[in-house]
């Protein structure tokens, strides 16, 4: 469905050949994501989720995992390679961590203010797509003034903000939200009104003994479990989550899953930092259920910018990510464009390793674009 009609293979970039798409391609591929929205928005919310939820274990997955398409890269170096490149597209979305700062959350990358502003200056709408749960979209918003940019709110989306969204819209869900995430998410929810408990750490006594488990008090009232990073994750947490689903009924709903870990350290000794899905597997593990994912690279979270920025015109629409998995997987999965910036998680090299998720463009940094 998505392929390009292009050379066989992702090869090594130095066998770097130009491949734009053609629009027959380009409407093909957005007839597809049409049809997915229809489907997704005129249904009851039950229909809504096993839609959704089918859409993430055949579509989507497939794309991901056995994906079809093939694509030769352009490495964006040149003056006159950016200007066909910024000229292509109207629409920029953006992966933050990796993209517009390193990993680490903290470290600038060179440019990136000039980036955001020549294309802002060229009058390119900028959307920024995260799956950083711990941050609220107010939060990135603040970000961004401090790493010399502005965004409007409406243009900032969370993997937290679209679980929210997806919660309310797509499920109808308005309380009773057992939540393991971070504060990031406790906003969002709050924003959209929906009662939640359970955030912070867990206050009953760590025990893996039956009789004082089988002291803990449940909620009955429970719809859903939501859950993302969590600094405060524990075995209660594990415990009270797969007992709440062990009912049919209850929403299992997830920010993230690729994201398992990172590691950190400069110099000396190297460490590596539990991420999200390990505590989504966790808790999948323990209840024997999977969970419906928002975050990229499902289509949920894209289902959730569509809805609020319905004009976009995904043939002059591309996304921008340090991952492979994440980004590019994303951007294949709801069939546009992307380019690879090698700030973050991904080098050019790994590219040959997934030829299923090969970026139209690479990028040594978002930065290049400026000439
Ligand atoms: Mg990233």
């Amino acid at each position: 469905m998505f392929s390009k009609g292009v050379k066989p293979m992702c090869r090594s970039l130095r066998k770097i050949a130009v491949c734009f798409l053609s629009e027959t391609n380009v409407a093909s591929r957005r007839l597809s994501l049409s049809s997915v929205f229809k489907s997704t928005y005129s249904s009851t919310t039950s229909h809504i989720h096993r839609l959704n939820a089918k859409s993430q274990s055949t579509a989507s997955q497939n794309h991901i995992l056995n994906g079809t398409s093939r694509a030769d890269v352009k490495f964006l170096q040149s003056s006159e390679s950016c200007r066909r490149f910024l000229d292509r597209y109207d629409n920029f979305l953006f992966d933050c961590d990796g993209v517009l700062w390193e990993n680490d959350h903290v470290t600038h990358i060179p440019g990136i203010s000039e980036a955001i502003h020549l294309l802002q200056d060229l009058n390119k709408r900028l959307i920024y797509v995260t799956n950083n749960s711990t941050k609220s979209r107010l939060d990135l918003q603040n970000k961004f003034n401090e790493h010399g940019f502005h965004s409007p709110l409406e243009n900032v989306f969370t993997n937290s903000y679209a679980c929210a969204l997806y919660l309310k819209e797509f499920l109808g869900v308005k309380d009773s939200v057992y939540l393991i995430s971070g504060e990031g998410t406790k906003w969002e929810l709050d924003q959209l009104g929906i009662g939640h408990f359970g955030s912070g750490a867990d206050l009953c006594q760590p025990s893996s003994h039956v009789s004082t488990l089988l002291k803990h008090k449940f909620n009955d009232e429970v719809t859903s479990v939501l859950v993302g990073f969590d600094e405060h994750f524990s075995y209660n947490k594990i415990f009270k989550a797969a007992s709440y689903l062990m009912d049919p009924n209850c929403h299992f709903v997830a920010t993230n899953i690729v994201e398992k870990s990172a590691i950190i350290g400069r110099e000396g000794r190297k460490m590596k930092m539990p991420l999200t899905g390990v505590m989504v597997n966790a808790i999948a593990e323990a209840a024997g259920r999977q969970p419906v994912i928002v975050g990229k690279p499902f289509n949920t979270m894209f289902d959730c910018v569509r809805k609020q920025l319905p004009d976009l015109d995904l043939s002059r629409t591309v996304f921008i990510g340090d991952s492979l998995k994440a980004d590019m997987g994303f951007a294949k999965s709801v069939g546009i464009d992307s380019a690879l910036v090698l700030t973050g998680v991904n080098t050019s090299s790994d590219i040959s390793q997934f030829p299923d998720l090969c970026p139209e463009f690479v990028l040594r940094s978002l930065a290049d674009i400026v000439h």
